[in-house]
């Protein structure tokens, strides 16, 4: 079995710490991994959902006992501060019991008449990949539901968290995970390569935009393999004047900056009514001065590095574009130490026309622009000016504010008094344009792993009173 390339994960904080090594799967390994998961599934599809059930809630008591242990794998591997990765880790238990109530609600036949029903079935095997930022959470997002709707999965973790991937699958195998139901294949984008041009019937994806297109290119001409995209963002807070200021700080504080900016729902565009601009602005840049930045299991730390070198040569590419588009840095906060930390960074422009990339583009680091609005309507359609349509916030004290919003902004996601970081996973979770092909995660992910069936049944027998008018009787 062909193995060529050694994977070697080294944690951002301590680049002398090797978190662990991993043969890289190339083709032929990819190939007989999706042929053990093919073979696996015929029997994980007729156990019925009571063994599943089983299997999936004994993976949810292993992965709520170790949570801590979890907890530091994720620290030391991609750098998130303590709070961060234990938010994350407690994450991965209660997906299952979602995933089993809510979510599977979702796939119950439909009976709308006698004689007709629809059922779901699963789609065969499925090949998830995971992003770096998420590397237990979000892959465990698509793993769980394609599970328990009784497809087989074939998992390619990212190749900067290669370990938290392994240790949520050993986790599976101490579940009792049958052989083949859940293979994964370590590896970079070669090895993604080789998984979507697999024997595969779907495509679980949650990444960036650019690993999303080149998905939906390598498939075209494999129509039956479905594709769930769930990419990046760029995402907005609208600040009405008459938002609680505190509460407008600290949202936007921390969905510019958890997990130092490296989430898909991080606030990029705050757009203030001009009312409440200067104390907004001025507050909010203390906030970010004072978010404490080091090591991610130091105490009392809001963030820790980069996830890696690239990411923090990337930040600063984009962070000395910011004149060049017509912003005026407010700050970039010293994190006082080497790369790849980095701290926040805050630029104010003085109309909402985004047209630069760095206006328009991800950045996925602490770095988020002020615009200020006349009105709300300004608010929505600034807002809407964008290539991608994940999260967005209000902040105000009215409700018919907010509700004004709902269904005008374009996003899968749109919170009142909350942050753009905050998502439940017990509600859809997707976005449009570049943010993905709406098939939203979350809840709704067992839509994705199924497909469904009609039927119309009859148990009567022949009835010459049926036949259509010129056909004889047999
Ligand atoms: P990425 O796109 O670089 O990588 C994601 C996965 O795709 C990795 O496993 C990678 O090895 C693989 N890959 C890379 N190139 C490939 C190719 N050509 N073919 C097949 N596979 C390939 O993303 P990332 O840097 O790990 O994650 C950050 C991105 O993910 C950001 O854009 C972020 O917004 C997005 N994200 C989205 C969500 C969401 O739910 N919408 C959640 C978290 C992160």
């Amino acid at each position: 079995m062909g193995m060529s390339e050694i994977l070697e994960s080294v944690s951002p904080s301590a680049p002398s710490d090797v978190v662990g090594r991993f043969a890289a799967a190339d083709d032929a390994a990819v190939a007989a991994a999706v042929a053990r998961a093919r073979a696996a599934f015929p029997a994980w599809r007729d156990a019925g959902s009571d063994a599943r059930t089983a299997v999936l809630e004994r993976f949810a008591r292993i992965a709520s006992a170790r949570v801590e242990e979890l907890t530091l794998l994720i620290a030391r591997e991609v750098g998130k501060a303590r709070w961060d990765a234990e938010s994350e880790a407690r994450l991965v238990a209660p997906k299952i019991a979602v995933t089993l109530g809510d979510g599977m609600k979702l796939v119950e036949p439909l009976a709308p008449a006698p004689g007709q029903r629809a059922t779901y079935r699963p789609r065969g095997v499925l090949a998830v990949y995971g992003p770096f930022n998420f590397p237990a959470h979000l892959p465990n997002g698509h793993i769980a539901p394609a599970l328990a709707t009784g497809n087989t999965v074939v998992f390619k973790p990212s190749e900067i968290a290669p370990a938290v991937g392994a240790w949520m699958a050993e986790r599976w195998r101490d579940a009792g995970m049958p052989d083949g139901v859940l293979e994964v294949v370590q590896g970079g984008p070669d090895t993604g390569r080789a998984l979507a041009r697999a024997d595969v019937d779907g495509i679980l994806f949650t990444g960036s935009y650019a690993t999303g297109r080149a998905l939906l290119e390598a498939t075209l001409d494999a129509p039956q393999k479905i594709l769930a995209l769930e990419l990046g963002g760029s995402n907005a807070i609208i600040v009405c004047a008459d938002a609680d200021l505190d509460l407008a700080v600290t949202e936007a504080a921390i969905s510019i900056a958890a997990t130092t900016g490296q989430r898909c729902t991080a606030a990029r565009r705050i757009f203030v009514e001009r009312p409440v601009r200067e104390p907004f602005q001025e507050k909010l840049a203390a906030v970010l001065r004072g978010l404490r930045v080091g090591a991610p299991l130091e105490p009392g730390v809001f963030m820790g590095p980069l996830a890696s070198l690239a990411a923090h040569a990337r930040l600063e590419q984009m962070r000395g574009l910011a004149a060049a588009a017509g912003g005026e840095r407010v700050l970039t906060v010293d994190p006082g130490r080497p790369p790849p930390y980095t701290g926040a960074g805050l630029v104010r422009f003085e109309a909402t026309a985004q047209r630069h990339p760095y206006q328009r583009e991800e950045i996925f680091g602490p770095e988020a622009a002020l615009y200020p609005v006349d009105d709300l309507d300004e608010a929505i359609a600034a807002v809407n000016d964008s290539d991608y349509g994940l999260a967005a916030s209000v902040i105000t004290c009215s409700r018919a504010k907010y509700e004004r919003c709902i269904g005008r902004i374009r996003t899968g996601v749109l919170n009142w008094n909350k942050g753009t970081v905050g998502a439940s996973g017990r509600l859809p979770f997707g976005g449009s344009g570049k943010s993905g092909n709406d098939r939203p995660a979350g809840v709704t992910a067992t839509l994705y792993c199924t497909a469904p069936q009609a039927h119309l049944e009859s148990e009567a027998g022949f009835a010459p009173s049926a036949l259509p008018p010129g056909m004889p009787r047999p």
